[in-house]
């Protein structure tokens, strides 16, 4: 299995710590990979930095050519990569497989297409005889760390777009899901000019920390916790750096009277449930108006009971593991604690067996401070409440201190437009939620982040606007 990092063109063993890497569906040990050395970093953050000097100079079809060669790569070898998630996270097969590789995929090649639409106002005299022009230029090198929910997914937003900008990247997947970047930093090795993508390996707090705080890196690019995005901005305002944050979420979903129950249950039994609920985006906070309320719960329950967990390659897997024991063991605190005051109408405790399990759970009558209600779970959990008319509804989802996704359900197009214009969030979905694409922005507000990952606005993170002006 490779382990390597990739350092300046060259596949290297970390010379740090050698860290477990545990199959979440069993409990255990897949492989050790060595964490970086302080010295393996540095020569990260320098291969970078020299890089930048003739990778910023590249026309944006030379990088639309590197962005379409990493996704023919990811295609060739898409069961590898996908079989190396399933083991890393625990994901059911055909979801790794089929539904993360090519969105995976199609993140290169939209950004391919991206790093050649960047466009400026159009040029003019704004002082008498003199030309001024407006550039989009890239930042510099990007220290860019992902989490571990969609380790290559996530990776590839992290990579695609300040890779399409003139950007180069030190990238540091999350310790516990290293395998598959891994992997495709070794077969990019021949595919990228040197030092324009490296991979290191290692924890937040030793190779994430040093990155982040590394005078050569001119951008920090973090998908990952609110405490982590924290760090993040903390390390730039020691340096005046570029920050871009992806943090988390805590989904309202807002229902009507008037909505479709079935359509809203089949959307909660796959999408709150997909990748055992470990989504930024996940729907989890039903706020439900009091007319649907009872016909909601029940409709819910009965979806998310029928939820078939299970091995990641086993028959009719729909939901796999947490990836972690000290996952489960939080998921299953926030249950805890809320029994006093709530109902649990399905699941509520740990699966049997060694691999972190935890059962789909629905949680009803939830007053609307609770912990539960307020706090990412980021497990197999949602939450049921209830609200009178859509102001209060409104007024709930915006007191949140997330602003990442959200939806609204119903069939009147006048509530639907005034609760769209009205949430404080990055997206909001009607009668759907979660549905992605690239050409849209996944877009943070308030303490889910600054920016968005994909569509083309994901490229602001990673320019400076400059103005260049000719005398004449
Ligand atoms: P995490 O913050 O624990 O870790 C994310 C990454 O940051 C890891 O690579 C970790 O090693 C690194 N890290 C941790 N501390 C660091 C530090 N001090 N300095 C530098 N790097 C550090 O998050 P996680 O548990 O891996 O992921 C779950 C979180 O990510 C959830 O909150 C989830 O909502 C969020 N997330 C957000 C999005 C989005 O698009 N907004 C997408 C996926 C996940």
């Amino acid at each position: 299995m490779q382990t390597k990092m990739l350092i300046n063109g060259e596949l290297t063993e970390g010379s740090g710590e050698a860290l477990p890497v545990v199959d979440p569906a069993t409990g255990e040990t897949i492989t050790y990979a060595a964490e970086a050395a302080p010295e393996q970093i540095e020569a990260a953050a320098q291969a970078a930095h020299e890089a930048f000097e003739t990778y910023r100079l590249s026309t944006p079809a030379e990088r639309s050519t590197h962005l379409l060669a990493i996704a023919d790569v990811i295609e060739a070898n898409i069961d590898e990569l996908a079989e190396l998630e399933t083991r890393d996270v625990g994901k059911p097969w055909p979801m790794a497989r089929d539904e993360e590789m090519p969105l995976t995929i199609d993140t290169f090649r939209f950004m391919a297409g991206a790093a050649r639409t960047m466009t400026g106002s159009a040029a003019g005299e704004y002082a008498a005889g003199h030309t001024s022009m407006i550039r989009k230029d890239p930042v510099g090198p990007v220290a860019s760390i992902a989490p571990w929910n969609y380790p290559l997914m996530m990776a590839a937003w992290k990579i695609a777009a300040p890779l399409a900008a003139g950007c180069t990247v030190v990238l540091k997947p999350s310790e516990l899901t290293p395998l598959a970047t891994l992997r495709l930093g070794e077969l990019l090795v021949d595919v990228l000019p040197k030092g324009v993508l490296n991979v290191v390996h290692g924890r937040g707090a030793s190779t994430g920390d040093q990155l982040i705080n590394d005078p050569r890196m001119e951008g920090i690019s973090i998908t990952g916790s609110p405490a982590t995005g924290m760090a993040a901005m903390r390390a730039a305002s020691n340096q005046i750096r570029h920050v871009h944050l992806e943090l988390g979420g805590k989904a309202p979903v807002i229902v009507f009277d008037d909505a479709d129950i079935e359509a809203l249950a089949e959307t909660i039994r796959y999408g709150s449930f997909f990748n055992a609920g470990q989504d930024c985006a996940q729907p989890c906070r039903l706020l439900v108006q009091d007319g649907i309320y009872d016909r909601l719960v029940a409709a819910v329950t009965d979806h998310v009971a029928e939820i078939q967990t299970g091995a990641p390659k086993a028959e009719g897997t729909e939901m796999g593991p947490v990836i972690s024991a000290a996952q489960r063991d939080r998921v299953s605190g926030f249950v805890d604690r809320a029994r006093g005051t709530a109902e649990v109408t399905t699941g509520g405790s740990a699966g049997e067996g060694a691999g972190f399990f935890y059962q789909p759970t629905v949680i009803a009558n939830v007053s609307n401070d609770a912990e539960i209600a307020c706090n990412e779970i980021f497990g197999p959990v949602v939450t049921i409440s209830r609200f009178t008319e859509g102001g209060q509804a409104l007024k709930i989802a915006n007191a949140s201190r997330y602003g990442l996704a959200s939806s609204v359900w119903t069939k009147d197009i006048s509530t639907a437009m005034k609760m769209t214009s009205q949430l404080r969030y990055g997206m909001t979905w009607v009668n759907t939620h979660g549905m992605p694409a690239a050409e849209m922005p996944w877009a943070a507000m308030k303490g889910s982040g600054t920016g968005c990952d994909m569509s083309v606005y994901a490229l602001d993170a990673y320019t400076s606007v400059r103005h260049v002006m000719v005398a004449h």
